[in-house]
């Protein structure tokens, strides 16, 4: 790596890296630099140490609890106790290390696919690179929206702006030069440098990367290194900060049962064990971490339906997004466009039948049209390749149509060669180029009609360049094209002497006509949107496009209904987003479907407005000047294809194959995995519930104790671990894109489900207690029998729990939970483990297991299924959800 290299002459930098401008690295030299500097990743992006995730596992109350568990048997030389203990410590803490591991990994690895890429010189060729396969010396190439991959001296550039506030602070953006600086230059004024994680806003360059990871400025800022700490989402705080209160309320609880059982006159010893035994058992030691798995395992199925969610936390917003924001082109269309009709010398063409027209009207030999095709192929920046064209598919399209016409798009550049380019933003949404035509200069235009309008004053007629005062009847032609649904391009030029200065667009421009073309709706999209509606999701189009244009688009998706899509449309410029609008003005635009003419900056003022009124905000962009406003929205969507790199980094969702129809996908998962979240919770915490309320009746009362320490442990370690896992991989409710999205307030567990977990924990506890009672006064079996009993009905009664999550709008047989393929193996897979405990000395011995009778077993069924029975009673009565 290269000290100060904005200090020294660009070449010596090139000679001190062996490096050749021209060529690049060779793929040996590169590898084995990657070897020696290491990949170019920032600390805090780095992986995860698997020893960190083993050690945290620990770090949990549930481990102290039992660690004190397992001191006291010690101390008590209760051995078979504590060494069965340690067994459970060491079982919670591997499954959590295994399943967190997993987790992470996957998580890790989606980021990965995630990170930006970058064009850079290797054997000679220009070829795109994951950004963290960068070594110093490689030469890349930078283009507007790339980000900056690595920090790099500037070789060569055309007009280069960037944006480095992420390292500065500074809003601006900065223009960049060659010339060298002198040492002592603070980074903010170093103008030939570019930065790692900086973005160009404009321009095109090329530099030799100086320094990569850690090494580079932003890697050098400790602040940032620090964010290494890696944070848990706001549902998981939310399930920690819930499990942390239950331990609370247990130990209390267990300490009251503890205290009045020996009161009663049981055994002491017994009765702390059992205190502990409570504590444990009423703990929901997998909450976060069965959440954790079942948000990473929802990003990896998304994963493969190519969208990619780059933080855990999406995936919850996704689920309450109320509002989803979308451009036109490209993602409501197909942006495969062609042109479809002309307009100059006053009179309109349609492109059927071409050929006919062009004899008909003698066009080879018309001034105008000819000018025309000059400026649609010297005003682009696309490719002219015979078989594939590259670039913006508007301009695709003009270099098509110039084919068709007849003419050789490459031949024409080749003639006139390009001295200077204003490049198109969707600010100005204009391009224009200066061409050296012979000993002449030639201004090109092209751009929205208003704009090419404002900086023309003539217009190339049939009688020659003439005075243009009829503004309003080219306004109203663009008008009725755009509303057939058409895109519109207008078009202007300008013969000069003098180099005219491209700073700024020249005016005085001579007007030329305009072309419509077609970019047909994407086919997929109507049915987006009807589920969108049934969803409650409200889909905005934000775009560039004319009003008319944009509304015949939305008619045809149904997004507009032809009836009122008047009201609903809204032009850019009549947009004011003030703090005092009146009612009657936020009414409007919170109405209105379709926002037209809008440049970049108003689509951040816009999600502003909607979430100052309560909305989840989901925003589609690609362009850098997307960047602000997909950080501002709760859920920042980007697309993989045609999104640019700056847009890609902030967002929180990248769409692969930029299909609007995967945000469904997207925000249908989300809804799931909360729903299921959901339904562990309520699950583990009314099975918990039941241990608690049985084991705190039998030893207030004088009943033998239905379960033993060691029988609690295992009941969570066995029935309750593996159906929450199941009920967190389940597919969902087929109708959960038929409900409005949840209100992000309203917690995990509502209050009708706080209703629901005491109920079916209730419900459980009374059979347990009522198989208690039956063996005891109605049997007078052994206290041993009895508590077999007791313990195989609680195992029985949670595992037939599963069947009471479903909502009771649902039918008992055939519902989310039944359909569920893993509930039926977390079933089977508890079932197998008890038969096996029944028949191992050991685990007999460690549960205290003893020989029941078919009779009983039969007794123990009937309870079991009763629990199910009762509940299910109660619930179609309207009693739970
Ligand atoms: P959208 O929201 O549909 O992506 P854009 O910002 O791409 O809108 O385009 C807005 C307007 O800018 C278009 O209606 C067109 O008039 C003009 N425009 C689009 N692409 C180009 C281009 N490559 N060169 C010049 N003008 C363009
Ligand atoms: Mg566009």
């Amino acid at each position: 790596m290269i000290k100060n290299p904005h200090s020294i002459p660009v070449n010596d930098i090139i000679n001190q890296l062996q490096a050749d401008h021209d060529k690049g690295l060779t793929t040996t030299e590169s590898q084995k630099r990657l070897a020696i500097y290491g990949e170019n990743d920032l600390k805090h992006k780095k992986k995860k140490n698997s020893w960190i995730i083993l050690l945290e596992q620990f770090l949990d109350p549930i481990i102290y609890i039992l660690g004190t568990a397992m001191l006291m048997a010690f101390v008590f030389a209760e051995w078979l106790e504590g060494f069965s203990v340690m067994v459970v410590i060491l079982l919670t803490t591997f499954i959590g290390f295994f399943m967190e591991l997993q987790a992470i990994r996957s998580v890790e690895a989606l980021q990965r696919m995630s990170q930006t890429e970058a064009n850079v010189l290797r054997d000679g060729n220009v070829v795109r690179l994951a950004s963290r396969y960068l070594v110093p010396g490689d030469i890349i190439q930078l283009t507007q929206g790339n980000v900056v991959p690595a920090d790099a001296r500037l070789i060569w550039h055309q007009s280069l702006a960037v944006k480095e506030s992420m390292l500065t602070g500074e809003s601006d953006q900065v223009e960049k030069q060659l010339k060298i600086t002198p040492l002592q230059t603070p980074l903010t004024d170093r103008t030939n440098m570019l930065y790692k994680g900086t973005i160009v806003t404009r321009g095109n360059a090329k530099a030799i990367i100086t320094a990569t990871g850690d090494q580079t400025a932003i890697g050098q800022i400790s602040s940032l290194t620090q964010e290494a700490i890696q944070k848990r989402t706001p549902l998981e705080r939310r399930l920690n900060r819930l499990s942390h209160w239950l331990i609370g309320l247990t130990l209390i609880m267990a300490l009251l049962i503890a205290i009045s059982g020996y009161i009663q006159g049981k055994d002491l010893v017994l009765m702390i064990k059992t205190g502990i035994a409570l504590a444990v058992a009423a703990i929901p030691e997998g909450l976060p971490i069965v959440a954790t798995i079942a948000l990473a395992k929802g990003m990896v199925k998304l994963s493969k339906k190519k969208v990619i969610i780059k933080k855990l936390e999406a995936v919850q917003t996704l689920g309450e997004t109320t509002i989803i924001c979308t451009d036109k082109t490209g993602t409501l269309t197909e942006n495969k466009m062609t042109v479809h009709k002309i307009v100059f010398n006053g009179k309109e063409f349609d492109i059927n039948n071409w050929g006919d027209t062009l004899s008909q009207y003698n066009l080879k030999n018309n001034q105008a049209f000819n000018k025309i095709i000059e400026v649609a192929v010297l005003c682009n920046n696309s490719d002219t390749g015979d078989t594939s064209m590259n670039g913006d598919s508007i301009e695709i399209a003009l270099l098509n149509f110039t084919k068709k016409t007849g003419y050789n798009s490459q031949q024409i550049r080749d003639q006139y060669p390009e001295e200077a380019e204003i490049p198109f933003d969707a600010e100005q949404k204009i391009m224009a180029t200066l061409n050296k035509i012979n000993n002449e200069y030639q201004i090109n235009v092209k751009g929205a009609l208003e704009k090419v309008l404002d900086s023309c004053e003539y217009i190339l007629s049939k009688n020659g360049i003439e005075p243009l005062n009829n503004r309003k009847e080219w306004f109203d032609k663009a008008n009725k094209i755009a509303a057939e649904g058409l895109r519109v391009l207008a078009f202007a030029y300008k013969n000069t002497n003098i180099k005219p200065n491209m700073d700024k667009l020249p005016q005085e421009l001579v007007f030329l006509g305009v072309i419509g073309f077609i970019d047909p709706p994407r086919s997929d999209i109507k049915e987006a949107i009807t589920t969108y509606k049934n969803a409650g999701i409200n889909v905005i189009m934000i775009t560039g496009d004319h009003p008319d244009t944009a509304r015949k688009i939305g008619e045809e998706i149904g997004l507009l209904s032809v009836n009122d899509s008047d009201q609903r449309v809204i032009h850019g410029k009549n947009l004011v987003l003030l703090d005092n609008l009146t009612v009657a003005e936020e009414q409007e635009i919170l109405n209105a479907k379709v926002f037209a003419r809008m440049i970049p900056k108003q689509k951040l003022d816009l999600v502003d407005f909607y979430q100052n009124h309560h909305a989840i905000v989901g925003m589609i962009g690609d362009g850098v000047n997307d960047a602000p406003a997909l950080k501002k929205a709760d859920i920042g969507i980007a697309m993989g294809i045609r999104g640019t790199e700056a847009a890609k980094e902030v967002a929180d969702v990248i769409l692969m194959d930029d299909q609007f129809t995967s945000t469904e996908l997207a925000i249908r998962q989300g809804r799931t995995i909360f729903e299921n979240i959901r339904h562990f919770v309520v699950y583990l915490l009314s099975c918990n519930l039941s241990e608690i309320i049985s084991v705190a009746i039998a030893s207030i009362t004088n009943l033998p104790l239905p379960l033993l320490p060691l029988q609690i442990l295992f009941l969570n370690l066995v029935t309750d671990i593996f159906p929450a896992l199941a009920l967190g991989m389940g597919k969902g409710d087929p109708g959960i894109m038929k409900q409005p999205p949840r209100d992000p307030d309203i917690p995990i567990i509502t209050k009708k489900l706080w209703v629901s977990t005491i109920i079916y924990g209730i419900s459980i506890t009374m059979c347990v207690i009522g198989i208690t009672i039956y063996a005891n006064t109605v049997l007078k079996l052994s206290p041993e029998i009895i508590n077999n009993m007791a313990f195989y009905t609680l195992v029985l009664a949670q595992l037939l729990n599963v069947f009471n999550i479903p909502h009771r709008s649902t039918s008992f047989f055939k519902n989310e939970v039944t359909t569920n393929p893993w509930i039926w193996g977390a079933i089977g897979l508890s079932i197998s483990i008890m038969v096996i405990a029944h028949h191992t000395k050991i685990l007999q011995q460690v549960l205290s297991l003893v020989e029941l009778s078919s009779e009983q077993f039969l007794t123990v069924g009937l309870f079991g299924i009763g629990t199910l029975i009762l509940t299910q009673i109660i619930k179609r009565l309207g009693g739970t959800v």
